[in-house]
Order: structure tokens, then sequence, then C-alpha cells
């Protein structure tokens, strides 16, 4: 895209967007940008020294070219507007694609996007191969060009709303790990945010490849509409070509790569993201063995089931990330009994009924934090002890005093942060600071 003299308004002025700009002023274009936040409450934007106005449907009139950060819905309606006036309107990732050097792998889903994006910057960097990792973590894409290289990989991790507008960014490898409930208030429907994410697959070509999940059937639809060859993974049934997991094994293309007691990150939904990343990484040229060795020496990303450490015999995890019922389920999943978990924080009108049978089976009680704690206590009165903690300091208290050697202590709590915390990030690294501060018992 020449960009050249064109009147470019970047919309949203967080990271990608500070990014984006920057990039259009340097290729010559006259950005503008805009914001619903005034200017002294978005870090970066003064120091790019182009004009700001916050948003109006005034500020889209004179645009040529729409860049779209991804926290702003490109259905308002002086997007549309733009759209009929034939104004292009593209996302940050449309927009770096074109100068970003290398091969790409994209990576989606509704859950795991984090940790098979790390996990696969893992295997290709204990390897030796050239890479970079970002996109929805980190670096925005926009920022990775100029260290992008025509022999190295840039690992990205998407979002439905960083590809629901794109139309010619190409991921070489693109993989769906699940598509589930989520983001509704942005996407409306079920189908549309689907079709969002599909659109990673619609834009590749033949020869490229697409890594999809054999057990979920959104995936598994996807493989219709793209002209990239697809792989399939599965933790459940033998699946080619692709890898699947066999009672213990983890089968890469016909070949043991290795048992899953190997793998440090715990629960099954963590074997299908080694899976997954298994199969890009091998398709990158990277050997069984190589691969194998990096899963072993990789470590949970901060706030995925993170461990903190063991003391007295008790393990302690940090999972502040799960902050629906149904991430809090898969991380009791990954457990096989003994433990003490954490609950509670600001409630996003989830049930918590759903949680009932795990902890049953699983918990010698609930510790009770926050905000939607007499919620959550009734909902799961009768099925688990429940503990009254209100702060997580008492929480992490109570817990380790009763636990017992070989008890854990998990902090899963199903709901969001901002009662008692900044965001999840403070909250785990709170558990973690508490956890790292208590005493070995006598
Ligand atoms: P994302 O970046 O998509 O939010 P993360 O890797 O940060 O994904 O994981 C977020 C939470 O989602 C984890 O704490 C875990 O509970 C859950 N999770 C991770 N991988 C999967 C998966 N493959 N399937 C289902 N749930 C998962």
């Amino acid at each position: 895209m020449n960009l050249k003299g064109i009147h470019a308004l970047v919309v949203g002025m967080k990271k990608s967007g500070v990014a984006s700009a920057a990039l259009l002023a340097r290729e010559g274009a006259m950005v503008r940008a805009t914001d619903l936040k005034p200017l002294d409450q978005l870090p970066g934007v003064r120091e790019l020294n182009i004009p700001f106005a916050l948003q109006t449907p005034e500020v889209f009139q004179a645009a040529e070219l729409i860049v779209l950060s991804p926290d702003v819905p490109a259905d308002l309606a002086p997007i549309q507007e733009a759209r009929r006036r034939g104004v292009p309107v593209i996302g940050e990732i449309e927009l770096a694609a074109d100068y970003l050097k290398g091969r790409t792998i994209g990576i989606t889903g509704s859950n795991g996007k984090t940790t098979t994006t790390s996990l696969i910057g893992h295997m290709l960097r204990e390897s030796g191969v050239t890479v970079q990792v970002g996109g929805n973590i980190g670096l925005p894409v926009t920022a990775m060009i100029d260290t992008s290289r025509e022999d190295g990989w840039n690992v990205l991790e998407l979002s439905s709303f960083q590809l629901e507008t794109i139309a010619t960014f190409r991921a070489h490898f693109a993989l769906a790990l699940n598509v589930t409930q989520n983001h509704l208030d942005r996407h409306h429907t079920f189908e549309n945010y689907a079709a969002a994410k599909g659109r990673l697959f619609a834009t590749q070509r033949a020869g490229d490849t697409a890594v999809l999940n054999a057990d979920d059937a959104v995936c598994a639809a996807y493989a219709a509409r793209t002209a990239a060859t697809p792989q399939w993974f599965s933790s459940r049934r033998n699946v080619e070509p692709g890898g699947a997991l066999c009672g213990d094994q983890l089968i890469l293309d016909g070949q043991l790569l290795m048992h899953s007691g190997e793998i440090p990150i715990r629960g099954r939904h963590n074997v299908e993201n080694v899976l997954a990343a298994s199969i890009a990484a091998a398709r990158a040229g990277v050997s069984h063995a190589r691969i194998a060795a990096a899963v072993r020496t990789f470590r949970a990303v901060e706030h995925r089931l993170e461990f903190v450490r063991s003391l007295s015999g008790v393990e302690f995890y940090n999972d502040s990330k799960a902050t629906s019922v149904d991430a809090t389920l898969k991380a009791l999943d990954a457990f096989p009994g003994g433990l003490w978990v954490i609950l509670g924080g600001k409630d996003k009108g989830l049930e918590y009924t759903g949680l009932r049978d795990s902890l049953a089976a699983k918990a010698h009680a609930v510790l009770l934090i926050g905000a939607a704690a007499p919620k959550i206590a009734d909902q799961l009165q009768g099925a688990v002890p429940l503990v009254p903690a209100k702060t997580i300091e008492a929480a992490i208290a109570y817990a380790y005093a009763h636990a017992v050697p070989g008890d854990t202590v998990l902090l899963a709590p199903a709901c969001a942060s901002f009662d008692q915390f900044q965001s999840y990030e403070h909250r785990g690294q709170v558990f973690k600071q508490i956890v790292n501060q208590l005493q070995a018992k006598d």
C-alpha cells in the first residue's frame, strides 16, 4: 500500500494505535489520531507529534484511510459511513502485513493463545531459528517490522478483534485452538465471532498450513474455508496428518514425540496447546527431539497455572488469568485432588454452580474473597466447605495453615479482579508475593 501523502486516521490510541501512527508517519502519510479519551490519558501519543482530536463523527470525514485499533468496534456508525464512501478501513495487522519480512505464524482461539504463541516462540528459539513473538501479547505487529528478517519467523497471537477486518494479511501457518462463547458484547452473535477468527484461514494461500483442533466443530469447519493444507490435533483420538494424545503418549506425524507426564504445564488443555505448537514447529523444520526438549524447559506463562513454590510439602499455583468459570474448571481438571481453591473477585454475571461437582471431588475447601463472595457461597453451598476469607492474604494464610503435605493451594478465582486489584496481573503478583513470604512449618 502506498501511504505517501494519504490522509490517514488512526482510531484508538493504545499501544497498537501508537505503533500504527508511527508507521504511517514514517511512510509519509498525513496522520491524525483520535480516541474517546483525552490526550493526557494516552501514553505515547503526544510524542508522536501528530494532530489529535477527541472522537466525534466529524473526525472521520476527511480520512482517506482508517486504521482501527483492536479495542474499537468495526461497526461504529461513522466507520460504516466511511466504508460506504469507499474509504478503506483496516486494522493494525493489515497495515503491518506489507512491511513484515519473513514468514508468519498466526495463533487464534478463545483460550490458550498466549500459552501456544509463547510455546512456539520457545520451540523455535531453542532450536536456533530466528524468531520474534508479538501481536496481542507484547509488541504490536507494526512495532515488529524493523526487527523482522527475511529468514526469520514472526509468531503472532491474534484476537478476533484483530482478525475481523483482515483482507490481505496472510499467515503462512495459522492455528485455531478452540472457539467457545466469548466477546459476544462486541461480535453480537457466536457466528460473527467464529467468522472473525475464520478470517485468518480465509486469507491463507495454497501451500500454507492450517493447524486445526479436530475436536472442535468450529475449528474443524475452517478447513473448508482455506486454501491452506489442514493439519489436525486432538487430545481424544488419533488424527492425521498432525498430532494426537494416545493414552499418555503424544504422537506427532505417526511417531512418539514425548509422554504427557514430561510436559511441565498442567492439564489436558495444555496437552492440546503443546500438540498444536509442535505441529507448527515441525512444519517450520524443527526435529521431534528439539521440540520435545523445548517443551520440557517451557515454563507456564505468568498467571496461567503458574507454579509458584513448594513449601513444607504444599504447592502453590497462580492461575489469576482464570477469570471465568470455564477457565477455573480447566484449572481444577489439571489436579488430581487435595486442593484449597481461592475463588472470588468482581462478578461477571456468571453462574458458579458449574463448579460444584469438580470442587466436591477435588477440594478440601474454597476460600472466598472479594465482592462476589456472597453469590458464590450461595451457589456452592453444600458442595464443598466454604471459608469466608475476604482478602487474598487471609485466604492464603488459612489454606496454608490447614493444608497437609501433598496438598495444593490454587488461585483460580473465576472472577474479574477489579474490586480489590488493578488487573488480573496485579492479583497474581500479590498472590505470589504473599506466598513467597510464607515461612516453612516446623
Ligand atoms: P488466551 O491468550 O487465549 O487468553 P492463555 O494461554 O492466556 O489464553 O490461557 C488463558 C486461560 O485459558 C488459562 O488460564 C487456562 O485456564 C485456559 N486455557 C489455556 N489453554 C486452553 C485450551 N487449549 N483450551 C481451553 N482452555 C485453555
